[in-house]
């Protein structure tokens, strides 16, 4: 079988050759362990922090090791009385055309859920829209919401559940085609191009009355100029900072706390595994929102095992609307 490695640690933006193809022999399932092959494979921001020799919520990948992260695999055989041939899980696995884990790593799909969805909407990225939404930002009807990285696989998700609690929705995004989407597909009243418009001014265009929540996925002078137009007890779901996880150079601050000092806001960051006594709530929830067809969804689908690194590598250059995902 085929595996990709992480072969040196990234230095800024990660280059193919940090990854290094491998061939290896699997051997074959021993009892209470199952061989897969990957269906769907996730690639993750939070992945770039896993590369890295610093310390964080989850260890970092060992060199020489396999990448391990979100994948949607078929069981090809089966030494387990839990999973037999031909079903279909999900679970924490390596980058590798042929594995072979102990059954107590992996889960069963859920029926009638597309089952790619279990790397994005009903998986860990809607999860993490869900949670930091709703228990964060607790949006009320009438409120001004801003989400940056909006046209990605969190942000995508959070804009249209604050449109079902009745927000005015604000997006960020990149290119002009997310902003399209954005706005025709995903619920979002106004988006704002922040490589060509000037952020500053378009906040003020569109939150002619202030700012109530901010669901925040990259950081930097965005989040610094979201900040300074906070209303009265506004509150920031700090959930990424994709912005600075390729910075070598992290500038200190923040610098921008006498406006959350004046509006007496609450910022407060989360990983999306301090909710996971409530994830059933959340995967019921959003599994109805889909269903009923008041959560839209799009994957970009990059094609083909060999292509795992760039598709993580475009996840820093903007290349994904919506969730980024390698079909094998
Ligand atoms: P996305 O699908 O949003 O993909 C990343 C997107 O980020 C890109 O498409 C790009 O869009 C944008 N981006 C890349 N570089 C920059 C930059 N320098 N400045 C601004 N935007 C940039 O990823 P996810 O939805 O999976 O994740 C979004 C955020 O949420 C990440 O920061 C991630 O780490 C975080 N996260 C946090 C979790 C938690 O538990 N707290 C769990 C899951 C995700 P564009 O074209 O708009 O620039």
């Amino acid at each position: 079988a085929k595996q990709i490695v992480l072969a040196t640690r990234p230095i800024g933006v990660p280059k193919f050759e940090d990854f290094r193809f491998e061939e290896v022999n699997v051997g074959s399932p021993q009892k209470g362990e199952v061989m897969l092959q990957p269906l769907y494979v996730s690639v993750d921001p939070y992945m770039r922090g896993r590369m890295s020799d610093s310390k964080s919520y989850v260890p970092p990948f060992e060199l020489g090791q396999p990448i391990v992260g979100g994948i949607v695999s078929t069981v090809v055989e089966s030494n387990s009385d839990l999973f037999k041939k031909g079903d279909t899980v999900h679970g924490l696995l390596p980058w590798a055309t042929t594995c072979i884990v102990s059954e107590k790593e992996i889960s069963k799909t859920f029926p009638g859920i597309s089952p790619s969805y279990h790397l994005g909407i009903v998986g860990m990225p809607g999860l993490t829209a869900y949670f930091g939404l709703t228990d964060i930002c607790r949006p009320k009807e009438g409120e001004t919401v801003v989400v940056s990285g909006a046209a990605g696989a969190v942000g995508t998700v959070v804009g249209q559940i604050a449109k079902i609690k009745g927000c005015r929705v604000v997006g960020i995004a990149g290119t002009q085609e997310k902003v399209e989407l954005l706005r025709n597909s995903f619920g979002y009243d106004e988006v704002i191009n922040y490589k060509t418009e000037d952020v500053e001014e378009m906040l003020d265009k569109y939150c002619p009355n202030g700012i109530d929540c901010y669901y925040d996925n990259v950081g930097g002078n965005i989040t610094d100029y979201v900040i300074q137009r906070f209303n009265r007890y506004a509150r920031m779901a700090l959930c990424g900072q994709i912005s600075l996880y390729n910075s070598t150079d992290i500038p200190m601050g923040p610098r921008i706390l006498p406006a959350i000092l004046k509006t007496s806001s609450l910022i407060k960051g989360f990983i999306v595994r301090d909710y996971m006594d409530r994830f059933p709530e959340a995967i019921n929830q959003l599994s109805i929102w889909v269903n009923e067809g008041q959560l839209n969804y799009k994957e970009t689908i990059v094609e083909g095992f060999d292509n795992i690194p760039k598709a993580f590598i475009g996840l820093f250059k903007g290349s994904n609307e919506g969730k980024m995902i390698v079909k094998i």
